[in-house]
């Protein structure tokens, strides 16, 4: 087991779930977030709980301090809504990275996981919703996502050179889109499964059967369940690899396909009104899993329609306990 473990952007989805799952193996954590402590997610009582803004490198010397292990999770970013329209925001994201990489330098941390993004491949090999899945190398020559994929880029370099000139032993996982309980569903940050759970669960608790979709609903993905998140990252993190590798499913799905599942789900049949001006993203995105099977022996494999059933339920319940003025309660079993 590692010693004192650091995840940085603990107050959100991925980080409060890994903060929780280290806890729970018996890892000794420190959870740092820049949120204020009520806005995090989750916050688990066994931790270290801190409130650090780690663009500030003073910041990151402190997080660091007696830390062997980083998980980096920490990004000012949400879904395709809010990376199209704040992509200086987005970019101001290396401040983190490139700060916590010099402090972890400077107080000996032995490993160093980054959670880059498929945003880093160019829209050119996204144009079809059946096109190939996407391989690590298909990343150059390089036009990723404006904005939010540059810098993930970026950063999976400067990732790369610490470890070859400082001997930091840095980890690169290329997450697809990741979702599951706790994670963002409203508000503007939140990505598709969450939207469309919250949109339908609306249409439960209200009796009006309508939802708005993005796009005309034929683009695909592919979406991984929070658990095979952390299974992949931990994994990833204390294996030999050290080339960014993707850490997504390969259950392609389009987005007409991910409402039908979350239909039947919520038992309701929804009227689909279609937003053709909204941002919408690549055309079509799939993980090629042929180099993580191979050098982790594993891939992400929880089924779509068994991790929705539980997402759906979770927000569900959020909106009904709104509803009924009982507050949210971030907590950690
Ligand atoms: P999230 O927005 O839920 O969590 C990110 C956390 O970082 C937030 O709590 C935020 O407050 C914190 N943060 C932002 N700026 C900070 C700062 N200056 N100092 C300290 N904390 C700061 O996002 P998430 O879904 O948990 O994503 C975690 C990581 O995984 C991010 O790097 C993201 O880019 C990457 N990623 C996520 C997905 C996904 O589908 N969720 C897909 C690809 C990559």
């Amino acid at each position: 087991m590692a010693g004192l473990t650091l995840v940085a952007g603990a107050g959100g989805f991925i980080g409060g779930q890994l903060v929780r799952d280290l806890a729970a193996e018996g890892t000794a954590v420190r959870a740092v977030d820049c949120k204020p402590f009520d806005l995090w997610f989750q916050r688990c009582d066994e931790a270290q709980n801190q409130m650090l803004d780690l663009r500030e490198l003073r910041a990151c010397e402190t997080a660091t301090k007696g830390v062997e292990e980083v998980y980096n999770l920490a990004a000012d970013m949400g879904g395709m809504g809010f990376i199209e329209r704040n992509k200086a925001l987005c970019m101001l994201s290396v401040l983190i990275n490139t700060h916590l990489l010099m402090a972890a330098r400077a107080n000996g941390v032995a490993r160093f996981f980054f959670s880059s993004s498929a945003c880093v491949y160019a829209d050119s090999r996204q144009r079809e919703t059946d096109g190939p899945p996407l391989k690590e190398s298909d990343a150059y020559p390089a036009m990723p996502e404006d904005g939010y994929g540059w810098e993930k880029l970026f950063s999976e370099r400067m990732c790369r050179h610490f470890r070859e000139d400082f001997g930091i032993a840095t980890r690169i996982g290329r997450y697809h889109n990741v979702y599951g309980p706790f994670g963002t569903w409203e508000g503007g940050r939140e990505k598709a499964p969450a939207a469309i759970s919250r949109k339908a669960a609306a249409a439960v608790l209200t009796g009006r059967h309508e939802i708005e979709i993005w796009g005309d609903g034929e683009q695909t993905r592919s979406f991984m369940h929070i658990d095979d998140c952390l299974k992949g990252t931990k994994m990833l993190m204390h294996s030999d690899f050290v080339h960014p590798l993707n850490i997504g499913s390969d259950e392609l799905v389009s987005i007409n396909g991910l409402v039908d599942i979350v239909e039947e789900i919520a038992g309701v049949r929804l009227k689909r009104r279609y937003n053709l001006d909204a941002p919408k993203g690549v055309r079509g995105r799939n993980s090629d899993n042929s180099l993580i099977r191979r050098v982790l022996g594993w891939a992400p494999s929880i089924k779509l329609k068994d991790g929705m059933e539980k997402t759906y339920r979770w927000i569900y319940d959020q909106m009904k306990m709104r509803a009924e003025g009982r507050p949210f309660v971030a907590a950690c079993g």
